[in-house]
């Protein structure tokens, strides 16, 4: 820290990304993205926009904004695009949460809430998950702070049902409660429709996981017009163009090819059975996932070691410094045959450590 960085942030932690190796020597499980490329009408779209890259790009997105808009059963003023849904997420604490308020998340969950929380100088409380890394849904009812939470939750893989979300944002009327949902496609029930009947809540989805495009930076808010206002008063107030160009046709790509991105999720769906199961023959238990990763540990190994040797033999998996969950790791769903990859480490791995 220079002698000139604020005194204000001298206590921010920045949030640590999974590692990003250039070369591609990996079988890379460790980040959630996508093991397969962007519908080809992303990639078409987004080339032949390059041509005007000397122009800005259209700050409402408009056309983008629209199509999304439609396909999510929803009116164009109550979704707002932004450079990932972190973006979204920064929005968020700044417009909606401040001393009075305050932030409460599980304190499992996305590492970026704390993060953002120190950068907004917002009082929070993390709310501790069960022993069997389940949310406790009375813990959030009528709490009267600004509610983040991840649903499925990250990096458990569990999801609440929709009525369980409903009670959260029914029982507190006078805070916004967000739900992010960067893996709601994955298994989990959206919390979409809930925004015609609640003026409290905001959803965040993402195109990074379920939409191959985490390299794009895209995700969305979703929640009643009022709000979405609200977020587009931090957005004018930051980047009007947070959203560039090649990004937004990419995103009108996407949208154009929706069979592409079921079929995706389907694929990854079924290899997450394949791949419990597998873990499951090793000796390694696991919550039930409904995302595209599982989080697991195994009854002999301790996580970090497994994380190390698995990194040895070529396969990246996200294990966390964090003493609550140090005995797991998180593993993305790839393909069938990097999830056979694994395996096969991880049973070279276990042989070698019994
Ligand atoms: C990946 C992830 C995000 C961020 O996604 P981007 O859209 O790439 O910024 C947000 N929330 C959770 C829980 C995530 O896992």
């Amino acid at each position: 820290m220079s002698r000139f960085f604020s005194r204000e942030l001298d206590k921010l932690t920045p949030y640590t990304p999974g590692e990003q190796p250039r070369d591609a020597q990996y079988i890379k499980l460790n980040t959630n993205e996508s093991p397969y490329p962007p519908s080809p009408k992303a990639i078409a779209y987004a080339a032949e926009s390059a041509q005007r890259l000397q122009l800005y790009p259209d700050p409402t997105c408009k056309e983008l904004t629209q199509t999304l808009a439609k396909e999510l059963g929803v009116e164009s003023d109550e979704v707002l695009l932004g450079n990932g849904s972190d973006e979204i997420l920064f929005f968020a604490f700044r417009a909606f949460c401040d001393s009075e308020t305050g932030a409460a998340f599980p304190n499992i969950s996305y590492g970026f809430y704390e993060v953002f929380a120190g950068l907004c100088k917002t009082d929070y409380t993390k709310i501790p998950l069960k022993e069997d890394l389940t949310l406790a849904v009375e813990d959030y009812l009528g709490l009267g702070r600004t509610i983040f939470i991840a649903n499925p939750n990250a990096p458990t893989g569990i999801a609440l049902t929709l009525d369980e979300i409903e009670k959260i944002v029914k029982s507190n009327p006078d805070r916004v409660v967000v739900i992010d949902e960067a893996y709601v496609d994955f298994g989990a029930q959206s919390a979409v429709p809930l925004i015609k009947k609640y003026d409290n809540l905001l959803v965040v989805q993402t195109f990074s996981k379920s939409r191959s495009m985490a390299g794009a930076r895209l995700g969305m808010g979703i929640a009643c017009s009022d709000l979405i206002r609200d977020l587009n008063t931090i957005k004018y107030s930051l980047n009007p163009y947070n959203i560039n160009r090649m990004t937004m046709a990419a995103g009108l790509g996407i949208l154009a090819d929706t069979d592409y991105t079921r079929d995706c999720c389907k694929k990854i769906a079924e290899n997450r059975s394949y791949t419990q199961s597998e873990l499951a023959r090793l000796g390694f238990s696991f919550p039930d996932s409904s995302a595209n990763f599982v989080f697991a540990r195994h009854p002999k190994i301790s996580g970090e070691k497994i994380y190390r040797r698995l990194k040895e033999k070529g396969v990246l998996v996200r294990h966390f410094d964090n003493p609550l969950i140090t005995d797991y790791n998180r593993i993305t769903i790839g393909t069938k045959e990097q999830t056979d990859a694994l395996i096969t480490a991880l049973s070279e791995i276990m042989e070698e450590e019994q």
